[in-house]
């Protein structure tokens, strides 16, 4: 009997292409069940094509999702590939140990973390995703079952690890945590008027601070005016503020993020902050998952969804070409409040095509205007490329061959490793294949 056909979205809501669903439940039954060719799907937060195969198969991991062993004492567990890292946050916190990188939402799986070799705000002190993974087991679709650590099959580890997928099912994977002393972290917030200003409180910030991330004010041109914020694990045990997550009710007819509200958000955003600045607690949730509270907000973008454009520049171009593409952002009246600056540490990444090297980060949100938008994001890859520097394909919809293989120097390498039964939309639009 076929799969079901089903319209997928990805979390830019930029298509709803049919797929033929199918669901892994049975780590057991992965190798037949993956046979004919496909693609994994987590939890489908990746904005892009990443997490879709327009017109095939996707196998959904979501049924692989139980524990398989927590070591208290040591701070390691194994689990499958389909849990979520809030449901592996809520069992090991209470131990007084979390996940040493988390990206900014807690609705993802372990396998799509891998896959994408997911950052946070700690890159410069304890790396990304990836360099948490002690070993994973990945099952090809030719039933080759490949047992993979830093150790042993390097090469292969080294692949799956922001392989977009690409490599074979994840099933199951043992993963490093961190000891904390409680849910609450010490943070610290702190307005800024400059890109200069920006680079001086992240230097500073990282000989002192395990967390740093930023605001950045999109509509305020290339000066780069925005809001630092910083912050460790504390002692703090009260129990977490009772606050429910709501939900964005419907898809509004036209984008509500336009030139006019995202001038006002921007302005008030700033504002607030500025009377807010200072030391204080957070909870986790809103200081590593602040959007986990509003859930389904990417309808905010309306029917025609919305693209994100992140990249990475190194160090010594970092200043002159984040200033360059804030002034093209700002000319462009394109933009969105969620713009994200962080600067990424010196550590070698672990996996062939992950996206986190040295220098800084830029992630921002378009509400989808067409040619206007795409004409906007190829001037915005002229400054990136000049710089040496990529974009980041578990954001990505859109980014050219060129400008994927320009990015990421080990590609060639990368290919060895793909699996021939899996192919995925963006595979077939970067890889031909
Ligand atoms: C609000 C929000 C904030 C975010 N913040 C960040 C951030 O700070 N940093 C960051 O790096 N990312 C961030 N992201 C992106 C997100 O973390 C990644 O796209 C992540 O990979 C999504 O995981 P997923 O489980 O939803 O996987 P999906 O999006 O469903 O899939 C992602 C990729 O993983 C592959 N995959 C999934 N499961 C498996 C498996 N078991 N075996 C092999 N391959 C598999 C898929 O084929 C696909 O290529 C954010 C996303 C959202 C929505």
């Amino acid at each position: 009997m076929s799969a079901p056909l089903r319209r997928v979205l990805a979390w830019g809501r930029l298509s709803a292409d049919e797929h033929r669903w199918t669901t892994l439940a049975d780590r057991s039954t992965v190798a037949r069940s993956i046979r004919g060719g496909g693609l994994p799907f987590g939890n489908g937060r990746s904005y892009g094509d990443v997490c879709l195969n327009a017109g095939g198969v996707l196998w959904s991991t979501r049924g692989l999702d139980r524990f398989i062993a927590f070591d208290r004492e040591a701070g390691l567990v194994e689990c499958e590939a389909g849990l979520l890292l809030k449901d592996i946050i809520d069992v090991v916190l209470p131990s007084g140990w979390f996940l040493p990188v988390v990206p900014g939402t807690q609705f993802i799986t372990v396998g799509g973390a891998i896959a994408n070799d997911v950052h946070g705000k700690a890159h410069h002190a304890a790396g990304s995703f990836g360099d948490q993974v002690l070993s994973f087991e990945l099952v090809r679709t030719d039933g080759q079952v490949v047992q993979c650590s830093p150790d042993e099959n390097a090469e292969w580890f080294r692949a799956t690890v922001g392989g977009l997928g690409l490599t074979g099912v994840i099933t199951r994977a043992r993963l490093r945590l961190r000891k904390v002393s409680g849910p609450w972290l010490e943070s610290e917030t702190i307005p800024f008027d400059s890109l200069e200003e920006f680079f001086r409180l992240s230097s500073e910030a990282r000989k002192s601070f395990e967390y740093t991330v930023s605001w950045i004010d999109c509509v305020s041109g290339g000066r780069g005016r925005g809001v630092f914020f910083q912050g460790n694990h504390g002692g703090k045990t009260d129990p977490a503020p009772a606050r429910r997550p709501k939900t964005f009710p419907l898809t509004p007819p036209v984008s509500l993020i336009n030139s006019l509200s995202l001038r006002a958000f921007n302005f008030a955003y700033y504002r607030m902050n500025k009377l807010k600045q200072g030391r204080g607690w957070q909870h986790y949730v809103p200081f590593f998952f602040p959007l986990d509270n509003l859930l389904e907000w990417n309808r905010i973008y309306g029917p025609r969804g919305f693209f994100q454009y992140q990249s990475v520049v190194p160090p010594g171009v970092q200043l002159d070409a984040t200033r360059a593409m804030l002034q093209e952002i700002a000319r462009s009246g394109l933009g969105s409040f969620l713009a994200v600056l962080k600067t990424f540490g010196e550590r070698a990444a672990p996996g062939l095509l992950s996206f986190p090297m040295p220098g800084t980060t830029l992630a921002l949100d378009f509400p989808n205007q067409g040619a206007q938008t795409l004409a906007l994001f190829e001037r915005l890859d002229a400054i990136v490329a000049e710089a040496g520097g990529r974009l980041y394909p578990a954001k990505d919809a859109r980014m050219t061959r060129a400008m994927f293989e320009a990015g990421y120097p080990r590609l060639s390498e990368f290919i060895n490793y793909l699996d021939p039964g899996i192919s995925s939309s963006m595979s077939r639009r970067l890889l031909g294949r």
